[in-house]
């Protein structure tokens, strides 16, 4: 017998949770199939973990700048296994957390690997189900280069799953996810090697952030080898070798992190049988309403190919939901000025067109552009104190702000409340008539001449 329902869900990840939650708030009969663990990349191996491991890296940070303020040296040596631990129970929750919530608002949870029967109906496991709307939310997956040896490699998810920390690596990509794990690493005491085929990192952010990254991270001693074409991956003994087209390598590492990008999940749906054709790197392209080619079936999120975030799938997912059960026939979501940040030591937020964008965009003659570089107060004492540079782009003879580009300690946090300001239009004007908040990194923001 096949069951049926107003709404079934394919992925339950940020996005797909996220619409589901929603759909059943506004009364719609929901379902959703996941066939790993509920919380999909962020939770699981992407946001969170990545995140506690941060904070690891940035306690030990600040217990090393607490002598420069008078205390005895705070700490010992990091525990891994026991970061794992605590890592592994806290997401356990999460996950746990998710399935009551569903629960709670009448979702049922469908366990295993959904693949469509027909454009109505979905099967798991020999099982039907039909619904009148179906959201994929599949996600995406970390890919390893197409090179000899590459599987003696690992990827972000087996990164996470590490029972000990990695001593002398590489991390392959020029990413913010290469970045973020080379950063942490090498905050916990790893020796760490940053490979990238070409010159720059991040190489879609503003300049300013690019060069004030490399900067830190060759401070921190992270060895950043630009331009080197990666051509495979050799192990002899415990020892890896990585091997690059002109002959040379880079020897005597006991991993290697592929950070070199993430295809969608869209291959094993059975997608033949929707009619819905795949476009470039396996994405489902959508409208800017979430609708795909074929009526009644949406997607949303990492398989979209559009910005790849946690709150840009849930995001999407709400107002999809709003607008196909909650009566909003307009809603949907704005994919201009997203806030984004990198979790690198230094961070690094990010809002907006680059200078480059901007200037391309719209013309070298209407932009204007805001520096200020300084040195945070929390580092006072320190000899040798890392640097917050700040660029706002602007445009226009009223000066709207349309890019505002941090790096430096706290850049994480100071960033989402001036991204609602330059959501609502802000001028440079009305960031100079904002009272600055002193003393703080953040009212240099309001300060910049
Ligand atoms: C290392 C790393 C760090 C990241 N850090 C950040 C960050 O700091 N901030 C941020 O905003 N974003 C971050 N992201 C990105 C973020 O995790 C993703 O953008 C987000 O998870 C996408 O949500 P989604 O719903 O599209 O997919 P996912 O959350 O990946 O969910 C997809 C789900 O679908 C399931 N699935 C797939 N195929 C099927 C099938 N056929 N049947 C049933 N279930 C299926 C999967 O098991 C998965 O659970 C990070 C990602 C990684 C990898």
């Amino acid at each position: 017998m096949t069951e049926h329902y107003d709404l079934l869900i394919l992925g339950g990840g940020s996005g797909g949770i996220a619409t589901a939650n929603r759909a059943a708030l506004h009364g719609a009969r929901c379902a959703l199939i996941e066939k790993s663990a509920l919380g999909g990349a962020c939770v699981n191996v992407g946001c969170v973990p990545k995140k506690l491991l941060w904070n690891a890296a940035h306690l030990r940070h600040c217990a090393e700048l607490a002598t420069d303020y008078g205390f005895a040296p705070l700490l010992g040596d990091f525990d891994w296994a026991a970061n794992k631990h605590a890592r592994d129970t806290y997401i356990g929750k999460l996950n746990e957390r998710y399935a009551t919530g569903l629960a709670d608002n009448g979702v049922t949870v469908i366990a295993g690997h959904g693949r469509f029967a027909d454009p109505h109906t979905i099967e798991v496991a020999g099982t039907r189900y039909e619904a009148d709307h179906i959201v994929l939310a599949t996600g995406s997956r970390p890919i390893r280069p197409d090179i000899p040896g590459a599987a003696l490699g690992l990827t972000s998810d087996d990164f996470f799953a590490l029972a000990e920390q990695p001593r002398r690596l590489a991390v392959v990509g020029a990413g913010y996810i290469a970045v973020e794990l080379a950063c942490v690493l090498r905050r916990l005491g790893s020796q760490v090697s940053l490979v990238m085929r070409g010159a720059h990192l991040l190489a879609t952010f503003d300049p300013m952030l690019r060069e004030g990254l490399m900067d830190s991270m060759t401070h921190a001693g992270v060895n950043l080898l630009a331009h080197r074409q990666v051509s495979g991956l050799r192990k002899a003994g415990t020892e890896l070798t990585l091997l690059y087209e002109d002959g040379e390598g880079l020897c005597g590492l006991d991993s290697v992190i592929w950070a070199v990008g993430r295809a969608p999940n869209t291959d094993a749906l059975d997608l033949d049988k929707t009619g819905i054709a795949l476009g470039r790197g396996g994405i489902i392209e959508t409208d800017s309403y979430q609708n795909t080619a074929v009526p009644g079936i949406y997607a949303i999120g990492d398989l979209t190919g559009r910005a790849a975030l946690t709150p840009v799938a849930i995001a999407a997912g709400r107002r999809l939901a709003d607008r196909l059960f909650g009566g909003q026939k307009d809603r949907h979501l704005d994919y201009d000025l997203i806030p984004t940040v990198v979790f690198s030591h230094p961070p690094i937020g990010s809002v907006g067109l680059s200078e480059p964008e901007a200037r391309e965009r719209h013309g070298n003659e209407a932009v204007t552009v805001y520096r200020t570089r300084f040195t945070p107060m929390s580092h006072a004492f320190n000899r040798s104190p890392p640097r917050t540079a700040m660029k706002l782009v602007t445009v226009g003879h009223e000066e709207r702000v349309v890019g505002l580009h941090i790096i430096g300690e706290g850049a994480d946090e100071m960033l989402q409340g001036f991204a609602v300001a330059i959501k609502m239009g802000a001028t440079k004007k009305d960031l100079d008539d904002t009272l600055a908040i002193h003393p703080t990194s953040a009212e240099e923001v309001v300060t910049m001449r």
